[in-house]
């Protein structure tokens, strides 16, 4: 922990946040160009008071004392499973001094629920919210909680923004600084495709920072480098790391941590370390201070640091060690080279000589795709342009056929005989009445994905696998292989995808199409051209 001097330095440097007064401020950390920004992440557990609340408040006052860390995240139900809720915990934090960054996911509540806390979190002064999906319902009271996912992160992240419009329109002074989650750690092309492309939607809908998903892989930390170099993204990126212990790497390396990459040989090395040395924490130490450091060598802004469950005399320890070691940096890279075989980047890696990747790979993944997988794709693309372009010659006869059987209330004829049996059959549809099969590569969003997902893949996958159903591929691995074998690639995760209609659940998604009422409608001109 700093001491003396800097310490009180710190302390003095303390500003005024909404109602409460911080010694950093998350959002003016990470907008100073050369600021090297330290975040942690606490987990409360399924308890209101008790000791992990108590660790908590704890190492967040430490942290508060020390001064070296910008802002505190807690998670939100992490793994689906309940806990205190990070608005009340994060409130206390802030009060104590710390900056806050709430996880806010989309599993739990619908629209209005989740803009109700949001508007919760701006009254209490709470503005750094870390958007994501989510994982999977976790187990409540009496069983398995309704996955709701009404939004995705994409959307969350819009919603927020659409939010501080008001919020500034009615003359709030703090506004919401939205972060999103981004995984380099892919090791399918398609997997890799989805998450970059899904991350700039993230950033076009408003986020501001992103923070990564946890792996151990320097030539993915490269990875999302470089590709934010080429794509001129400057989001600053926070990496993150985590304190592994036996218990969490064993987890982590049998993919019970959605998202999270631990490979077998970092598993062993780390069960090694416990077994041999009577507790691994000194070796756990150095190998976070090592990536630490290794990856402010390489450009990130910052690192967010997980897995600090008894105190925070760890994560004092892993920061002074870092500051001991930061000048030799490329010393470590090598440690954290996995060279594992089969695995897609999207860049060659380095050589030994280098540090940062350098030369584009085109897709290397060899993408084969079932003659039944690609004849329904051709299939539903044809029909999908044939009746389905409002730019089409035959758009206006479609919409005089469906406003003629609406007025006759003859449309559930075409829904009961036509639409239904058709897309059953087809895509397993659940009628929900706005298609958003376009998006998904002529796939079904509802029946094709646990999280219902409509602006590309959530974190979870693994191997190009459903996080919820692993022996299913991902519907948006399989929507890439279907689009990529055509060239179309390009045209998957694209444009953002507004959230889908409820209102239409049930009623025939090719007459509101038609009639544009469901998620496609033209949008309405701003008011002065009224
Ligand atoms: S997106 Fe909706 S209408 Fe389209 S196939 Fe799926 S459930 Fe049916």
């Amino acid at each position: 922990m700093i001491t003396g001097s800097n310490a009180k330095l710190y302390r003095a440097c303390r500003v005024q946040q909404g109602d409460s007064t911080v010694l950093h401020n998350f959002h003016d950390d990470i907008s100073i160009p050369d600021k090297f920004v330290v975040t942690l992440e606490l987990v409360p557990g399924r308890e209101s008071s008790g000791r992990t609340i108590d660790t908590i408040t704890g190492i967040s006052k430490d942290a508060s004392t020390d001064g070296r860390i910008t802002a505190v995240s807690i998670t939100d139900n992490p793994g689906g499973n309940p806990a205190l809720s990070p608005d009340a915990l994060g409130h206390e934090i802030l009060n104590n001094g710390m900056d806050v960054i709430v996880h806010f996911t989309c599993r739990d509540t619908n629209r209005v629920g989740m803009e109700s806390r949001a508007l919760q979190l701006a009254h209490m002064g709470m503005k750094n919210i870390l958007a994501l999906t989510g994982d999977y319902s976790g187990k409540g009271f009496g069983g398995v909680g309704l996955p709701v996912f009404d939004f995705d992160s994409v959307i969350l992240t819009s919603m927020l923004k659409d939010l501080n419009k008001r919020l500034i329109r009615s003359g709030h002074s703090s506004i919401f600084v939205t972060g999103c989650a981004v995984s380099p750690f892919k090791y399918t092309e398609a997997e890799a495709w989805v998450q970059y492309k899904k991350m700039e939607r993230k950033i076009e809908a408003g986020a501001s920072f992103a923070i990564t998903q946890l792996g151990y892989d320097i030539d993915k930390y490269e990875e999302l480098l470089q590709y934010n170099r080429d794509k001129n993204i400057d989001t600053p990126v926070l990496a993150s790391l985590y304190l592994l212990d036996k218990r969490s790497a064993r987890a982590m390396h049998a993919g019970r941590v959605p998202g999270v990459h631990v490979t077998d040989r970092l598993c062993k090395t780390v069960l090694r370390e416990w077994e041999q040395h009577g507790g691994g924490m000194p070796q756990a130490i150095e190998r976070t201070a090592r990536l630490g450091v290794v990856l402010k060598g390489i450009g990130y802004k910052g690192i967010h640091l997980g897995g600090i469950h008894g105190g925070f005399e760890d994560v004092g320890k892993i920061l002074d060690r870092m500051a001991v070691i930061e000048h030799n940096w490329q010393d470590y890279i090598e440690e954290f080279r996995e060279n594992e075989p089969n695995r897609f980047y999207l860049y060659k890696q380095p050589t030994k000589q280098q540090t940062t990747a350098t030369a584009v790979l085109p897709g290397k993944d060899t993408i084969t795709v079932k003659l039944t997988e690609n004849c329904h794709y051709l299939f539903l693309r044809a029909a999908h342009d044939l009746f389905f372009d409002k730019g089409a010659s035959l758009a206006p006869m479609y919409k005089r056929i469906s406003r003629s059987l609406e007025k006759n209330k003859a449309s559930w004829l075409l829904k009961v005989f036509f639409e239904d049996p058709f897309k059953k059959l087809m895509l397993s549809c659940k009628s929900c009445g706005d298609c958003g099969i376009q998006h998904v590569g002529f796939l079904c969003p509802e029946s094709g994905c646990p999280k219902h997902t409509r602006n590309g893949a959530c974190g979870g996958s693994k191997d190009g696998f459903c996080e919820v159903n692993t022996d299913k591929l991902c519907v948006w691995v399989r929507a890439y292989r279907r689009m990529k074998q055509h060239g179309e690639a390009e045209k998957l995760t694209c444009a953002f995808v507004p959230p889908r209609l409820w209102e239409l659940k049930g009623t025939s998604s090719w007459i509101n199409f038609h009639l544009d009422r469901d998620h496609q409608k033209p949008a309405k001109p701003p008011a002065r051209m009224l």
